[in-house]
């Protein structure tokens, strides 16, 4: 038996347009996204009532949400973290590792495989770390970053080929080419990020394989003097070259109001992608967590909506989810509805190689979020299925 979903009366955010349309899903596939014909039997039918009807959410950078962190690599952590972020509009996300011991990833790695089925919204890991740079560490731990051996190289590969999709690491660091080479030839795409590099050393590395800038302006340097010489950075040279893409986070802490708008004014809403960098407390309303495990060397305080270092030397990731994003870049950022969500969606999509993903269009995976006019999300459909 077919299984028929018809979304009514929603205002559609698509194809750079909001417009009343009605949108026709068969199992798992958006059939018909300005559906006008007589409605199939075995229809279940959602009356959007005038609410935006939007892809759903992508986000290429989150570590946790609900109190879990993908880092304690269990079922329930994972289910948990899937969860909470789907209730708030994502239906795509990639489970960031901060920067661990190599143990600590490949265990990652099994966890993620042995959760496929249960968290459908997950496409593939993203290891930020632990080959980057000590003087843009962040909130990452100075001890465990390094440059990668060939051994690490192998294994990495030998255990996770299929299931990472991208990694963050800073190309100033030893044997990044060969890295590089080895980590492009087998699909897993790369960014830049936690880089300490000159703007040479950043444009060679973006004709090396690198392809993208990890939350642009945290932990990228800009302009600045070494031993007295002014050398250009890595937002520059995500600037200069046009084939390079970047992210930051649209939390309203993050990024500046100014340098994000100036991010999407050079590289275009095709080339700038909204992420979280999500950490446990996402979506609760604690005052202390943690950056990864759960011990005391990694405690964060959570204040003025953010998640800080205890010292408040550093940020250590935000506590945002993709509706949070989602109001943030319209009422703080002062994007267009329209602009936000494709950044929130099909930027991202296309970023991850996705191509049936972050668009309302024939064909389509039926991944959608309905919200109201103050960006609360009010029901998700993930790959056909109403999940809330
Ligand atoms: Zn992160």
């Amino acid at each position: 038996m077919m299984n028929y979903l018809l979304i009514k009366n929603g205002n559609v955010v698509a194809d750079e347009t909001i417009r009343k349309k009605d949108l026709l899903v068969k199992d798992n596939i958006i059939i018909d996204a300005d559906f006008k014909g007589s409605i199939p039997e075995n229809c279940k039918i959602i009356d959007a009532g005038g609410l935006y009807v939007s892809p759903g959410f992508v986000d290429i950078h989150l570590h946790g949400g609900g109190g879990f962190d993908f880092m304690d690599c269990t079922k329930e952590a994972f289910c948990g973290i899937s969860k909470t972020h789907l209730f708030n509009g994502t239906t795509t996300a990639v489970p960031t590792a901060v920067s661990s011991e190599i143990s600590s990833i490949i265990k990652l790695i099994h966890t993620f495989k042995e959760c496929r089925e249960l968290c459908p919204n997950f496409c593939g890991i993203h290891l930020e770390g632990p080959f980057i740079s000590k003087n843009q560490k962040g909130a990452h731990k100075e001890y465990l970053l390094h440059s990668p051996t060939n051994e690490e190289i192998e294994l990495l590969l030998t255990e996770g080929k299929d299931v990472i999709k991208r990694i963050t690491a800073a190309p100033e660091l030893d044997n990044m080419e060969y890295f590089a080479k080895k980590m492009t030839e087998n699909g897993i795409s790369l960014a830049l990020g936690h880089s300490d590099a000159t703007s040479d050393i950043a444009l060679k590395a973006f004709k090396n394989g690198f392809s993208h800038v990890t939350h642009l302006y945290s932990a990228t340097p800009s302009v600045r003097k070494i031993n007295q010489v002014v050398k250009a950075g890595v937002v520059e040279a995500a600037y200069l070259d046009d084939n390079v893409t970047v992210e930051l986070i649209a939390d309203g802490k993050h990024a500046a109001i100014d340098a994000l708008r100036l991010a999407v004014k050079i590289k275009g809403t095709d080339n700038v992608a909204l992420v979280t960098d999500a950490l446990r407390p996402a979506g609760t309303d604690v005052k202390e967590s943690y950056l990864g495990e759960i011990c005391p060397e990694n405690r964060v305080i959570i204040e003025d909506g953010v998640a800080k270092l205890p010292d408040r030397s550093s940020f250590a990731g935000s506590i945002a989810t993709g509706s949070m994003l989602l109001e943030r870049g319209v009422n703080h950022y002062g994007f267009t509805i329209v602009d936000t969500v494709k950044m929130l969606t099909q930027t991202p999509a296309r970023i991850l190689g996705i191509d049936n993903i972050g668009k309302i269009a024939n064909s389509f995976i039926a991944d959608i979020v309905i919200f109201n006019k103050n960006f609360k999300v009010e029901k998700v459909i993930l790959k056909g299925n109403i999940v809330k």
